[in-house]
């Protein structure tokens, strides 16, 4: 888990404060950690914050993803690397009514109170910002094979039963 990923959003905006952070894939939550997308859950990413406020007086934070990632190729499974470079700007709210005014393409709308969770926005940015299915453009064909052959196996499961 994170440690003091617990921010104040709004005189982050008003100060144009920055912060970042450095983590390791295997201390997220789970649901982001646990998933078979990852080939390397010791690969670090490292997000910014920064936060603003633009010229219709909306405050906000960009957040800025970046890192060297292993994911799991899921045709051969084998791992293949992933440059995560991801932004986006969050625009807060402070009530649901005033988040349905905005219509902005370019941004996510946030109501916050007076403190955020950063480490929530950081996994939800994340698992938007890995492809859905990642593949090689051309799998090791030997991999392939071996996949290939271990899936027409019936008996291919039983390799994965420890005694
Ligand atoms: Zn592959």
């Amino acid at each position: 888990m994170l440690n003091a990923n617990l921010i104040l959003p709004w005189s982050l905006a008003e100060n144009n404060e920055t912060y970042s952070w450095r983590f390791k894939i295997i201390e997220l939550d789970a649901r982001v950690a646990q998933g078979d997308c990852f080939a390397d859950l010791s690969s670090e990413i490292t997000a910014t914050i920064r936060g603003g406020v633009d010229d219709l007086n909306r405050h906000y934070a960009d957040v800025c993803l970046t890192g060297e990632l292993s994911l799991t190729c899921q045709r051969c499974l084998q791992a293949m690397p992933f440059t995560l470079n991801n932004s986006v700007r969050i625009l807060f709210c402070s009530d649901e009514a005033s988040a349905d005014l905005i219509d902005d393409e370019d941004a996510d709308v946030l109501v916050v109170g007076e403190t955020a969770d950063v480490r929530e926005w950081i996994e939800d940015q994340l698992l938007t910002a890995l492809p859905f299915a990642p593949m090689h453009e051309s799998c090791d064909e030997d991999h392939l094979m071996q996949y290939r052959n271990d899936k027409h196996n019936p008996f291919s499961v039983l390799k994965n039963i420890k005694p």
